[in-house]
């Protein structure tokens, strides 16, 4: 069993550190603080290919394995997490496009997602439902040439960049079971009917936009369904999120190292006076078994979830379904990250506290580690469902 990164992986990831370290971490503290988009991040990203990382290269892509997917969406969250969400969905939906797109989708799409000069997101979410994506009420409908979209959804990151759209409707409701009547339809925008709401406040997860949409009869032409065929939206977006899953895994495992590191940084320049022990003059409270035991169990956890997101990553690239593997990344690794963030606060003292430094922003993004793509309680059912599946 091979736990390393191939020369190629480890190349790429040594260009990724680079790059956060350069572009990222000098602007980050700041422009989070400020809410301010984060567009000269953005720009850097296009040149250095990266909205093409699930694009085949012959659309112009990068074609990158998921293990070197994972480990973008891990430096980059490591620098900021925020600017790894505007590639997120993203990602997702252009390897959607390509996977289940007819030939001439994916001509007409690939080429501008893969360089950024359009970009997509992905709008399954509604005001009433997230996790029981069968229970939309998004309708499209069938009139002559065209289908016509009603509904509105909700929580849509990067809806205002996002060019096409790709919206989960249901094409025939009365459809039993309810998933036979689900489809996914590319929205072209602008589009008259289609209104970018309000952006959502956000506890974190600042940079991009989280926004309400709203489907007022808005018209796409007939060959705007994602692969031609109704009553499949609702599989190719499930399988879409496996992908999602490798990136909100590994978003919490980049969050969880710089939440160490940090960590461990503070703890040899942070000094105390041991009273209880034997020494009476001031250390650094890295010499405070204390610490030790806080430092030791996050490194600990970091590690487990980073192999933990490679190996679920490692078998998404043999192809086969990978729904359990993704989740156990998914569910461990985001708990990793809350409880490396909190860890890291107490680490810090009344400083982890201060939005002057960068834990108190680790400590509000992490949650969202535990609720996109799948809260944990839902990737508990799955993976349960999936384990007794096999035992029986
Ligand atoms: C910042 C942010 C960005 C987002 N970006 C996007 C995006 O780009 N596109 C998109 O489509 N969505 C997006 N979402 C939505 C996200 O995917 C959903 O919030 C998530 O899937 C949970 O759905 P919900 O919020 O409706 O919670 P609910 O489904 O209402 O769940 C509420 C609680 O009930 C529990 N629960 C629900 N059903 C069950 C069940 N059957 N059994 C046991 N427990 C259950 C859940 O675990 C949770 O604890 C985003 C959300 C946030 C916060």
């Amino acid at each position: 069993m091979d736990f390393e990164l191939s020369d190629e992986q480890a190349m790429f990831r040594t260009v990724l550190q680079d790059f956060v370290r350069d572009h990222i971490v000098p602007v980050a503290h700041d422009w989070e603080q400020r809410g301010r988009y984060p567009t000269e991040i953005v720009d850097a990203m296009k040149s250095m290919g990266l909205f093409g990382l699930t694009v085949p290269e012959r659309y112009g892509g990068m074609g990158a394995d998921m293990v070197s997917l994972a480990l973008v969406f891990e430096e980059l969250s490591r620098g900021w997490m925020g600017v790894a969400g505007i590639l997120g969905s993203h990602s997702l939906s252009c390897w959607m496009i390509n996977r289940y797109g007819t030939e001439a989708q994916k001509a007409r799409q690939l080429h501008e997602l893969a360089t950024g000069t359009r970009r997509t997101c992905i709008a399954l979410t509604e005001p009433d439902t997230g996790s029981d994506l069968q229970g939309i009420r998004t309708r499209a409908w069938r009139d002559g040439d065209a289908y016509v979209i009603r509904g509105a959804k909700f929580w849509i990151t990067n809806a205002r960049h996002a060019d096409p759209m790709p919206v989960l409707v249901k094409t025939d409701p009365s459809a039993i079971p309810e998933h036979r009547g689900m489809s996914i339809l590319l929205v072209d925008a602008p589009a008259d009917g289609l209104a970018i709401g309000r952006d959502i406040g956000k506890l974190g997860y600042k940079g991009p936009e989280s926004c309400e949409v709203v489907f007022d009869d808005v018209r796409v032409p007939a060959d705007a369904l994602l692969g031609g065929v109704e009553g499949r939206g609702l599989q190719q977006a499930l399988s879409a999120l496996e992908i999602g899953r490798i990136n909100v895994a590994a978003r919490a495992v980049g969050i969880a190292q710089a939440a160490y590191d940090a960590a461990c940084r503070y703890s040899k320049e942070r000094h105390a006076v041991d009273r209880h022990g034997d020494a009476s003059h001031s250390q650094p409270i890295a010499h405070l078994q204390a610490i030790q035991l806080k430092l030791a169990d996050m490194a600990t956890n970091v590690q487990a979830a980073r192999l933990l997101t490679w190996w679920a990553a490692s078998q998404l690239d043999t192809g086969v379904r990978a729904d359990l593997e993704t989740s156990m990344a998914k569910l461990f690794a985001s708990e990793v990250a809350l409880s490396s963030a909190l860890e890291s606060m107490r680490v810090h003292g009344g400083a982890g506290y201060s939005t002057e430094l960068d834990v108190e922003r680790l400590y509000r993004d992490a949650p969202l580690m535990a609720i996109g793509e799948g809260t944990s309680d839902i990737l508990r059912l799955l993976i349960a469902r999936r384990l007794l599946e096999s035992a029986a």
